[in-house]
């Protein structure tokens, strides 16, 4: 899933009228409510009247298409948007404003959310406790006395659609989504250091659900900022055992045929865009 940002972590030169902002705090966006088109972020002018609150302003990237800059920052915890100098401010909860913001748009907060928190969490050196100081050339924070380069911190997770030669695709519920009508959803899990890609599919597959899989084929990509996934979706075809839910984790598991299918992910997901693309074959 493309979203066409370009990532920069050096500074460029200060931020222009034309740039954008999107703030953020312990996982929630500040926007501005714009009534007649919706949240959008906010302008430097905007910005530059809540400086007061903001550590350090962090540049985001761009738009390859475009030359104005985004920018992020930590808000202070004491900052409350009622108290800005203009209208219209409001923390948004970024998962929630998925599926509504702009995708790309919504890519970029999710961008912010996490620069912020790496830049919050790694004001000191985890070795020896110094000040960190942040490296104007590159996405780091280095420790003046011991040399610890800190960057920020993603970790990858498999997302897989197991298809049956017949046809049906397994589909299992996490345990955390019982309810009155649960969602199934493709099989998902945290790479190991040491792992490969395709040795976590046939991992986290077993697993969860106990069967075998063969003929792993690469799909697509989504960065996942909660916290700091970037999700890698697969399809597999299955090869041999019988499902097996791992009682602490799934639910339940199920075969499910194409035309009879339960409650499933929502749109803009990439476990959605797997289901999907299955459904179109
Ligand atoms: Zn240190």
């Amino acid at each position: 899933m493309s979203s066409n940002f370009v990532p920069v972590a050096a500074l460029p030169d200060d931020p222009e009228g034309d740039d954008s902002w999107i703030f953020a705090r312990g996982g929630q966006v500040l926007l501005v409510d714009d009534f007649e088109s919706g949240p959008r972020p906010l302008t430097t002018e905007e910005a530059q009247q809540i400086t007061d609150h903001v550590a350090q302003p962090l540049v985001l990237g761009r738009f390859n298409d475009k030359t104005e800059h985004w920018w992020t920052g930590q808000l202070s915890e004491g900052f409350d948007p009622f108290d800005a100098p203009f209208p219209g401010l409001m923390f948004y909860d970024l998962r929630a404003l998925m599926g509504s913001l702009d995708p790309a748009v919504w890519n970029v907060a999710g961008r912010a959310t996490q620069i912020t928190d790496w830049y919050r969490d790694n004001q000191h050196c985890g070795r020896c406790g110094t000040a960190m100081e942040m490296d104007s050339g590159e996405r780091s924070m280095k420790c003046p006395n011991d040399g610890l380069v800190v960057y920020p911190r993603l970790s990858p997770a498999v997302i897989v659609l197991v298809e049956h030669p017949d046809g049906r695709a397994l589909l299992a519920s996490n345990v955390a989504w019982r309810g009155p009508r649960p969602m199934y959803s493709t099989l998902a899990g945290f790479v190991e250091p040491g792992e490969s890609l395709e040795d976590c599919i046939h991992r986290e597959i077993s697993e969860e659900v106990g069967v075998t899989v063969s003929d792993v084929r690469y799909f697509d990509s989504q960065p996942w900022p909660f916290p700091n996934s970037l999700m890698l979706g697969f399809f597999a075809t299955y090869a041999d055992g019988e499902i097996s839910p791992a009682p602490d984790e799934i639910a339940d598991a199920q075969w499910f045929a194409k035309d009879d299918l339960p409650n499933i992910p929502p749109r803009a997901s990439i476990a959605r865009a797997l289901i999907d693309d299955w459904l179109s074959r």
